[in-house]
């Protein structure tokens, strides 16, 4: 049993009532309570999940809870990305029973694109037989029908036989009588009409449409798939870091064969043809005169013109071939719960394999990489503990246990970046804000980009950053696009590890010690500059790498003292003690550079010389790797006061960039801290705690968004 009735996989806490406004993803089943969701009974950490009226109904009996809960539809997913994820999770069902080395076979990119930017079967029959559907529109057949109408005598065209009888006993129809005759005023008249609205033409209308729609479904496909193929074209031009080219490349080459921009292309401009074709077509008469509440059922009938006219039966075998691919699947209740749950846990099991493939571009691994991988996994690679963890509800962690340091990364299936309107895109900013403040730790958000152009860059920059803060308690946070139609979503969550591994240990700088300072107060005092008392005056700072010489001489200085005290007797027993525990710390102290001197990207650990102690008051630091000629180190932010750590890869920028998340485009996971430069300079960093930027002194600088 547990304290709340849900769980809010932001926060990571237990809760018992679920507010207005939430995140689709976010809220799940808390085990221990029998629950309903929509009517069906879930199972511990099930999604809230919305039925085809986009509602959630909850209901736990053994507490009286009834809720429906509506959801905003602009944050539903677009259904691509869901099928694409969906297909991707498939081959992953149970995390559990996968190894290291089986998720790495598994691309990150939607499945089977070289067969998707292919002209479908369905196309070709659509092209070859558009001509026969463009002819009935322009030149249908119609039924001829005939109606009898009483009309003024002056439009009359046809007289019936039966006029003159009818005229006798209507005499409110005459104008005058003569006589010989009658005048009529009104007389009966044949009026004759061409019908348009026969079956055979509702069936041609109705078609239009749909394959109109078919068509447009299709077009955001390809054209998704062509901007991710042209993508990397990007970063080719741009070339300012080899392993980054490299990574991208090979990817690319996984899922990709050369020449598919081109086949892209051209299934695209074909797919465009076909359906401004269809569109030409609702101008015709025959779109205008049949109503668009005249349906037909998918299932054709057998009429005569349909079999015989040569142009019908054409439309109608069009017909056909949509229906087979087309045939709408009613799902019952259960069945869409069930594909919902599928779809929020395939958005999941695809982030899982982006951090396993970015853990394993940093060169991070398990023991052994063909055994399941367990829930809390020790990963070899660095000199630190590293540990990945999945939980319970869906959510993952990488720890650094010797830091008491972690990370969480949480999985939200909402399309945010479709709130176009101020108001929405602030409340649900405020949702993300109030509960990662209520976390352990910094959190990850990790959401389904989609491409939707027009969106306003300020708001663009907020849900496209490592470095964000609350602005209550002023926990920090990310919040980051990633997608199966992007090359660049392994580097994003790459950088985020790296952030978080390589700069804590960047951070970890000047290594400190809580021993006694007084005991080796002349070493401080005259010292040569790698020891000093710490700001407490209660231990010490190891300020630069010690050199063999001044470890033997911090040996040699602590063994004479614990020879002193003994000769002074029993009395001075504990100071024996307190020097003994000393010189059994002397050995980390000789060790404490490790991971300091360790180059982040080569992993190979340089020697002292390579490390520069920099303003003293500070304690900043630089340290290069003179084989990837590389710095890394921590820099002192002047604008908010604090350190922040920076891996520099020393490259001049070839092109001004302003697209929003161009550092995951050209540098990606071999970066800690934001660079911001135009074309030809060197990198500067931001502030990866406030985001200042010292060359165009400003927290947002206007020519650069250069945030990420
Ligand atoms: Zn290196
Ligand atoms: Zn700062
Ligand atoms: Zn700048």
């Amino acid at each position: 049993m547990t304290n709340g009735y849900f769980w809010n996989r932001i926060s990571g806490r237990f809760i018992k009532m679920v507010p207005e406004k939430y995140l689709l993803g976010q809220y799940q089943v808390s085990p221990g309570h029998l629950t309903f969701i929509n009517n069906v009974s879930s199972l511990d950490y099930d999604y809230f999940v919305p039925d085809n009226s986009n509602e959630s109904r909850v209901i736990i009996p053994g507490l009286s809870v009834d809720k429906k809960f509506k959801y905003v539809r602009k944050i539903l997913t677009d259904q691509l990305t869901e099928n694409a994820v969906r297909e991707i999770s498939h081959t992953l069902y149970d995390l559990l029973a996968i190894c290291w080395s089986d998720i790495l076979e598994i691309s990150p990119l939607v499945p089977k694109i070289s067969e998707r930017v292919n002209i479908q079967n369905f196309e070709r029959i659509i092209e070859s037989k558009l001509s026969h559907l463009l002819e009935v529109c322009h030149r249908p057949a119609t039924l001829l029908s005939t109606e009898i109408q009483t009309v003024h005598v002056s439009t009359a065209i046809r007289i019936p036989k039966l006029a003159t009888e009818y005229l006798l006993s209507h005499t409110e129809d005459w104008e005058k009588r003569t006589i010989h005759a009658i005048q009529p005023k009104k007389v009966l008249s044949e009026l004759i009409t061409d019908e348009y609205i026969i079956y055979e033409n509702k069936v041609a209308v109705r078609l239009v449409d749909h394959l109109r729609s078919y068509l447009f479904k299709r077009i955001l496909e390809v054209q998704k798939l062509y901007s991710m193929i042209s993508e990397t074209n990007y970063s080719l031009e741009s070339h300012n870091w080899e392993k980054h080219a490299f990574r991208v490349y090979d990817l690319w080459g996984e899922s990709l064969e050369s020449g598919i921009e081109e086949k892209a292309k051209a299934t695209l401009d074909k797919l465009k043809a076909m359906y401004y074709k269809l569109g030409g077509l609702m101008d015709s008469k025959l779109y205008k005169k049949v109503p668009m509440t005249a349906n037909v059922e998918p299932s054709l009938l057998d009429t005569n013109i349909l079999t015989n006219h040569q142009d019908y039966r054409q439309v109608s075998q069009l017909w056909r071939e949509w229906y087979k691919i087309n045939k709408i699947q009613r799902l019952t209740g259960k069945e869409l719960y069930k594909e919902k749950q599928e779809a929020y846990k395939g958005f999941n099991h695809f982030c899982w394999i982006l951090i396993v493939r970015a853990l394993s571009q940093l060169e991070l691994r398990p023991e052994n990489v063909d055994i399941p991988i367990q829930k809390d996994i020790k990963l070899l690679g660095r000199r630190t503990d590293i540990r990945l963890c999945r939980l319970d509800d869906h959510t993952f962690e990488i720890h650094l246990t010797a830091h008491e340091k972690k990370i969480r990364f949480v999985s939200i299936f909402s399309n945010i970046i479709n709130l176009t309107t101020n108001n929405d895109f602030d409340e649900y900013m405020r949702i993300f804000e109030s509960d990662v403040e209520k976390a352990q730790c910094k959190t990850i958000i990790l959401y389904p980009d989609q491409n939707i152009a027009g969106i306003d860059n300020n708001r663009l920059i907020r849900i496209n950053s490592l470095f964000l803060r609350s602005e209550e308690n002023n926990t920090s946070y990310g919040i980051i696009p990633v997608s199966p139609f992007s090359l660049f979503s392994v580097e994003k969550v790459g950088r985020s590890i790296r952030q978080f591994i390589d700069g804590i240990l960047i951070e970890s700088y000047p290594p400190a010690f809580d021993i006694d300072n007084s005991l080796i107060s002349d070493m401080i005092s005259d010292n040569s500059g790698w020891v000093i008392s710490n700001r407490n005056n209660d231990g010490i700072l190891i300020t630069a790498p010690p050199q063999k010489d001044d470890i033997e001489q911090l040996r040699r200085h602590i063994s004479s003292e614990i020879k002193k005290v003994k000769v002074m007797g029993k009395v001075f027993q504990y100071k024996v003690h307190v020097f003994n525990h000393f010189l059994g710390q002397i050995d980390t102290i000789s060790q404490c550079y490790s991971e300091i001197l360790t180059c982040p990207i080569c992993h190979k650990q340089q020697p002292p010389e390579s490390f520069t102690k920099r303003y003293m008051d500070n304690h900043t630091f630089t340290c290069r790797c003179t084989e990837c000629n590389i710095e890394w180190g921590l820099n002192s932010c002047a604008n908010c006061g604090d350190n922040f750590p920076f891996i520099n890869l020393n490259t001049i920028f070839n092109h001004d960039q302003h697209e929003i998340g161009w550092v995951d485009k050209i540098f990606g996971l071999d970066l800690v801290a934001s660079p911001c430069s135009s074309k030809g300079e060197k990198m500067h960093f931001r502030c990866t705690k406030c985001n200042y930027c010292s060359i165009h002194n400003s927290t947002r600088c206007l020519m650069k968004e250069s945030w990420t």
